[in-house]
């Protein structure tokens, strides 16, 4: 399981690569899709790889923090999935649903990124950005820290980098029509 303040606080730059390997790595945190970048040895899929890569310019954009104890990073990365493919299938986002099931798919999204309240309380942001100077400032003991901190978790907005916008879009066209991204 993911330890995210753990990992923030890791004395390395946490940035993406592309991946270099078969097409058939499976993402590591979600055990689901295939991987197409990596941090340091981690693979990763386009959902998953904001909640490793805390370092990537324009992260905010593409992300924010929640505090969402019930559901590990993957099983969380695996629903938002769904969410933004079911959007998409209306041609639409979860910025923009209104009607259907993406309608719904939105409702669900916006119960999810309000939790970026309930984290704001506990460590003063929910900005990926701000996290890993946040985490060094968190003076937690060892035994209170599982009930502090360990119910952080990445949510993934639907939208990719602005070196590439459109590539989130892409990637979830291609999972509807099946093609292999
Ligand atoms: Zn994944």
């Amino acid at each position: 399981m993911l330890d995210l303040v753990r990992y923030a606080r890791a004395d390395k730059e946490l940035n993406a690569q592309k991946l270099v390997g078969p097409k058939s790595t499976i993402c590591a945190c979600c055990q689901h899709m295939p991987a197409t970048a990596t941090v340091g040895d981690t693979t990763l899929c386009p959902t998953c790889l904001p909640a490793f890569a805390l370092d990537a310019s324009g992260i905010d954009h593409v992300a924010s923090l929640i505090w969402l104890p019930q559901l590990e990073q993957g099983v969380l990365s695996r629903l938002v999935l769904t969410l933004h493919v079911t959007c998409a299938r209306q041609s639409v986002t979860v910025r923009t649903a209104a009607t259907g099931e993406a309608g719904i798919a939105a409702m669900n999204f916006e119960l999810l990124k309000r939790r970026e309240t309930a984290l704001v309380n506990r460590i003063g942001t929910a900005k990926i950005s701000e996290f890993r100077e946040a985490c060094k400032e968190l003076k937690i003991d060892p035994v209170q820290r599982a009930h502090f901190v360990n119910g952080i978790r990445v949510l993934h907005h639907g939208c990719w980098f602005g070196d590439a916008p459109q590539l989130y879009d892409n990637y979830l066209r291609a999972l509807i029509g099946g093609v292999p991204f």
